[in-house]
């Protein structure tokens, strides 16, 4: 069991339409990891804790596009109804969205990358995070590694992530990594009150 401490902040990457199933990058079951996630939020609004959310957030000619060289559909096009989030998505008022990839030359999948997350969260004095979100082999895997490289403790949501697998084995190998970088792996079940 884990208990939650104010040292803690919650971090959930691109919960937006066009990773979900029917999205221009929709992930298979993707949608299956709103409950836990949901719980998650819901406890640590409860508990007073500071929930961050990422969104990709891209210019209409991101680097990352097919259409310009990249390798992925174009998705999550600032505003558009595929970079935002779905309606049951239903985060605390007071949730932090952190836009990241915002620039056309550049791509980001660490929510850490070119953002003030890492100022944010360091002012207001979080040692643990807990992330979850989409998608396990890119944008969470490349925010572990960069939370456990500025000495962040990390509980990696295994119920509250889904992989891309472009390679079948692709999700799996990030939680190996993750773990191996020292993510502790957690369930929603395992949180106590
Ligand atoms: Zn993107």
């Amino acid at each position: 069991m884990i208990s939650l401490t104010p040292d803690d902040a919650l971090l959930i990457a691109d919960i937006q339409n066009d990773f979900l199933p029917g999205g221009a990058l929709g992930i298979r079951g993707g949608d299956e990891i709103l409950p836990p996630l949901l719980s998650y939020m819901r406890r640590f609004h409860t508990h007073g804790l500071p929930v961050f959310l990422t969104r990709d957030w891209h210019p209409p000619h991101h680097c990352s596009f097919r259409t310009e060289g990249g390798v992925w559909p174009v998705h999550c096009v600032a505003g558009s109804p595929g970079s935002l989030p779905p309606a049951i998505f239903d985060a605390p008022a007071s949730a932090v969205i952190i836009y990241k990839a915002i620039d056309a030359d550049h791509e980001a999948y660490s929510a850490f990358q070119d953002t003030l997350l890492h100022r944010h969260l360091r002012a207001i004095g979080v040692r643990r995070l807990f992330i979850g979100g989409l998608a396990t082999d890119y944008c969470v895997l490349n925010t572990v590694k960069d939370a456990r490289a500025l000495g962040y403790a990390v509980c990696l949501l295994t119920d509250g992530i889904r992989a891309v697998n472009l390679r079948p084995e692709d999700g799996r190998h990030a939680e190996e990594e993750m773990i191996n970088l020292g993510a502790v792996p957690v369930h929603v079940e395992m949180l106590t009150a």
